[in-house]
């Protein structure tokens, strides 16, 4: 190793058990999943969310596992609420090895109709919501030489895998793009830096999912899953201990299910044969003015 080169830049130096994790929509589906298996490999863990029953109660089950946890009410399109995590999380713990940047919602609609307000709302949330924890966080892990970012993207950041959702496809795009320019730029100075790409998991991602410019007569018809995502779902227990080896490996990119990493590899290997073979493939939406 070179004089100078932090310990960090070398892979598979990020041990959890003892660190310390902060994970924005932590208490549910796929951050939960990770925050509780952060405990379990030794972590404490500061989750972050707007949902502050489940914030409660996945609280009380990191505590169970015998690690401590910072419950903090955090929307992450709001920069004094993130800056007031860093803030409490720094308070409560001295310093944080480990963020993960997962809060996430869903807009589907036409994306020739779909609401200003909603695509304002999206990339809000699913891209400045990233960019707000990288600036609360990553200055004291450049100061320190050492650090883990870990930004939630999709499938849907690296394969447009449906014409029913548009937004969140750009969203998951940009966070993407973003990850990847983070890990050029932080790598070098000893911070990890992991995109997780989930295809279809069973979380509550629904329950806030919202239809924009799509007419009530086709509130029913506007959405289509390809049926190979719908098999290879998998559940958000099954995500965290994915999340917790790729970062002990320091491995960029974290794809969840089956067949996602060879749909990737596949589709950016000839973009145009990939766009005409899957819309060629899938339903022709409603046509919608
Ligand atoms: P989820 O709804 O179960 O969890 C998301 C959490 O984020 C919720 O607890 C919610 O309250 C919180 N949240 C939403 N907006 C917030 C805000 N402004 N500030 C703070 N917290 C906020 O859904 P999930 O599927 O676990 O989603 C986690 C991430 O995974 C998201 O970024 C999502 O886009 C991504 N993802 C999910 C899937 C999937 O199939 N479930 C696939 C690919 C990517």
């Amino acid at each position: 190793m070179q004089a100078g080169t932090p310990e960090r830049n070398r892979p598979g130096l990020m041990k959890i058990p003892g660190t310390t994790a902060v994970v924005t929509g932590g208490a549910s589906g796929i951050g939960r999943a990770t925050a509780l298996e952060l405990a379990r490999r030794g972590a404490d863990v500061v989750v972050a969310d707007v949902h502050e029953a489940r914030l409660a109660e996945t609280a009380d089950a990191v505590r169970a596992v015998g690690r401590r946890c910072l419950p903090v009410r955090c929307d992450v399109t709001r920069d004094d609420d993130v800056d007031a995590l860093a803030s409490a999380a720094f308070a409560e713990f001295g310093a944080v090895d480990l963020l993960m940047n997962n809060a996430g919602i869903a807009v589907l609609g036409p994306p020739h109709r779909v609401e200003m307000s909603e695509w304002q709302r999206i990339l809000d949330v699913n891209v400045l919501g990233l960019v707000r924890g990288v600036r609360a966080f990553v200055p004291a892990m450049v100061e320190r030489g050492n650090g883990y970012v870990v930004n939630t993207a999709s499938i849907a950041g690296v394969w447009a895998y449906s014409w029913d959702c548009a937004p969140y496809i750009t969203s998951k795009f940009a966070a993407y793009g973003f990850s990847e320019a983070l890990a050029r730029s932080l790598r070098p100075l000893g911070i990890g830096v992991s995109v997780l790409c989930p295809g279809l998991v069973h979380t509550n991602l629904g329950e806030n999912a919202r239809h924009s410019g799509v007419p009530d007569e086709h509130a029913g018809s506007w959405i289509h899953f390809p049926p190979e995502l719908v098999a290879d779902a998998v559940d958000a227990d099954a995500v965290g201990p994915m999340v917790c080896d790729a970062v002990e490996g320091e491995r960029f990119t974290i794809f969840t299910n089956a067949n996602d990493a060879e749909h990737y590899r596949t589709w950016r290997t000839d973009i145009d044969a990939s766009l005409a073979a899957a819309i060629a493939g899938a339903p022709t939406p409603p046509r919608i003015a």
